[in-house]
């Protein structure tokens, strides 16, 4: 579980209100650390680009991630996860989600029933191991 802010939470469960019936989606942006928890330092709200049912999937512009990080590394920050809300679905992963999972970062989803957010749950797909041997 990723470490963040009362003030970076309440700004993700706006997000998700505001987009409520519809799917919220955005970058979290903060610093990794082998050896302690990602630190959440702020937010980024993002478009959702998936053409069609908006209530069920969302999609972020990989255009927007590259110039995300190119303004981000300069201060020594980098993406660290990605929030995205389920409007009266449970705060579990979609097997979409889970398809489209990176590895290594922090999935944050959140569960809008009836436009208030009801359950906050956080996820994590291991690194796979690097082969070494080509
Ligand atoms: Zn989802």
């Amino acid at each position: 579980m990723a470490k963040y802010s009362k003030n970076i939470y309440e700004q993700m469960v706006l997000a998700a209100k505001k987009a409520y019936p519809n799917e919220c989606c955005g970058i979290l942006v903060g610093k990794k650390s082998e050896q302690s928890e990602t630190e959440v330092t702020e937010i980024r709200e993002a478009e959702n680009q998936f053409q069609g049912q908006k209530a069920v999937h969302f999609k972020i512009d990989p255009l927007y991630l590259y110039h995300l990080e190119q303004e981000l590394d300069p201060r020594g920050l980098e993406i660290v996860g990605i929030y995205h809300s389920h409007p009266d679905c449970p705060a579990i992963l979609s097997k979409e989600d889970e398809k489209y999972m990176v590895p290594g970062l922090e999935y944050v989803i959140m569960s809008v029933q009836n436009g208030e957010v009801v359950d906050v749950k956080s996820y994590k797909k291991a690194m796979p191991p690097l082969n070494r041997n080509n």
